[in-house]
């Protein structure tokens, strides 16, 4: 069995889906099995998350501009590969349907003039939910026997709305139970990424780019041969394409490196996806829609002998928008607890620490939180360290903005010498400030903290350090 995501650009506009239509045939007559998972249209869910925001503040033409708009950018594409008239007609009510609850959704969160976690989740996980009626008839149009599966049947999670995690047990009988019937049946079930169900159905995210996600988990609970991730480039490469042009498809990567890579930026991948495939040992790739004969990248637990040739560093990634957090006393050192206090309130906010740094003194504890959660941690750490500071064990707590992390990722790196020397000498010839480094970095990555407006230089000093333009190159 397959299972085959389709991001937001292979499902951009009529072009795209008419290619992911011919990527799924030619799939369908290799495996009798396949499961597509779609995203929804490209810059729909940011459009619906803007719509819900601005309803919240009482802007209303928002959303009712959204309604229509996008009503005609999914009828568009219906209009163009569903010739099929009672097709098309039952497809152009269920758009109708959806976005006028879509409507009705955003002018309650306007006279609320609130917009909770819960309510977000119901309106951004819309975009997938009128991206697979749409892409299943498409399929049909070009002779694929498919059908539309709303994730919230199928995929049970937890609670934690805009971040929900699945709960494997439930999500795996209620898969079985609702897909295997279809699969026998011959039908290829077009799954909404992105969303999900609480025990109790309410409806759930997974977080931004989470349809990625959504793919590996159901491939965990199907006992899929392979999952299959199809986007807008040739797999993974060795740096983000945007910030470096030269940058190459990596063919072979561990579940490890993989991990490191999506964890630290790589948005070719949500971060969780690697999770699920773990534990069952599926195999990932990573193809192209648009240039489907490409073998892309292969994502594997144990590296075969081309994935040990790539290199020693075999890719380079940053993540934007952080905040170094500092917390400094001279009299810090020997007063126990601090770091268990420190660490504790930052939990309780519920922020993602990304990296603990080494600091250049014992009398300093530093760490990375993204931006967005930094004024939540740092009142929770000026309240929870009040007493350490009103003795001066603690001096100052303060929080830098606009910092990035870079991670050098290879899992040959540990052991080989040499490599951080190298990584610190392209960023000292390029007259780059390091203002930390990871403490006990994990065996697949060397990664440091720069100010945001070196952080492409940055990137592409060192992919230019380690000749990744030429991979196979000694390096
Ligand atoms: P999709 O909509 O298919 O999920 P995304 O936009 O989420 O696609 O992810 C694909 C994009 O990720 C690429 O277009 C590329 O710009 C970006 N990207 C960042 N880092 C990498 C990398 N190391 N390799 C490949 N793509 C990367
Ligand atoms: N449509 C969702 C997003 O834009 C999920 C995804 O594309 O993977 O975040
Ligand atoms: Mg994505």
């Amino acid at each position: 069995m397959l299972v085959m995501k389709f991001g937001g650009t292979s499902v951009g506009g009529a072009e795209a889906f008419a290619q992911v239509a011919k990527i799924v045939a030619a799939a369908r007559a290799q495996d009798a099995q396949v499961v597509v998972v779609t995203s929804a249209m490209s810059g729909v869910t940011n459009t619906l998350i803007a719509a819900a925001r601005a309803a919240a503040v009482g802007q209303e033409e928002a959303y009712r501009e959204a309604r229509l708009s996008l009503l005609v950018k999914h009828q568009v594409v219906a209009g163009q590969l569903v010739a099929d008239g009672v097709e098309r007609a039952a497809l152009g009510r269920l758009f109708d349907e959806r976005l006028r609850s879509f409507e009705r959704l955003c002018r309650s969160i306007a006279v609320l003039g609130e917009l909770t976690s819960r309510g977000l989740d119901v309106v951004s996980g819309l975009g997938e939910r009128l991206a697979a009626p749409l892409l299943a008839a498409v399929l049909r149009a070009h002779g694929v026997h498919a059908e539309a599966v709303d994730a919230t049947e199928v995929l049970v999670t937890d609670g934690n709305f805009g971040n929900a995690s699945p709960l494997l047990a439930e999500t795996r009988a209620h898969s079985q139970e609702r897909l295997l019937p279809l699969l026998e049946g011959g039908v290829v079930p077009v799954v909404t990424g992105f969303i999900g169900a609480t025990v109790e159905g309410i409806p759930t995210t997974l977080g931004r780019g989470g349809s990625d996600y959504s793919a590996a988990i159901l491939g965990a609970v199907l006992d899929a041969n392979e999952v299959q991730i199809w986007t807008d480039v040739d797999g993974v490469l060795t740096a983000d394409p945007r910030i470096v042009p030269t940058a190459r498809t990596l063919p072979e990567l561990s579940y490890s490196e993989a991990a490191e890579l999506s964890y630290f930026g790589a948005k070719v991948l949500h971060p969780k996806t690697i999770l699920p495939a773990i534990e069952r040992e599926i195999p990932l790739r990573v193809l192209n829609t648009f240039n489907p004969e490409h073998p892309g990248t292969r994502i594997v637990k144990e590296l075969s002998q081309v994935g040990h040739s790539i290199g020693t560093v075999k890719a380079i990634t940053a993540i934007k928008n952080l905040t170094l957090i500092n917390v400094a006393g001279k009299g810090m050192m020997g007063v126990p607890g601090i770091a268990a206090r420190t660490f504790a309130a930052v939990a309780r906010t519920g922020a993602n620490v990304l990296m603990i740094s080494q600091s250049s003194s014992e009398q300093s504890i530093t760490f990375v939180v993204p931006q967005s959660d930094s004024p939540a941690v740092l009142s929770s750490l000026r309240h929870d360290l009040g007493s350490e500071l009103q003795h001066h064990w603690v001096d100052a707590i303060s929080g830098r903005d606009d910092i990035v992390i870079v991670a050098v990722v290879g899992s040959e790196m540990a052991g080989t010498p040499g490599i951080a020397a190298r990584v610190f000498g392209a960023l000292g010839d390029a007259g780059i400030n390091v203002v930390a480094i990871a403490q006990g970095s994990s065996e697949v990555n060397i990664s440091l903290v720069v100010m945001q407006g070196d952080a492409d230089t940055a990137v592409r000093r060192i992919h230019d350090a380690f000749h990744l333009d030429k991979l196979g190159a000694a390096s």
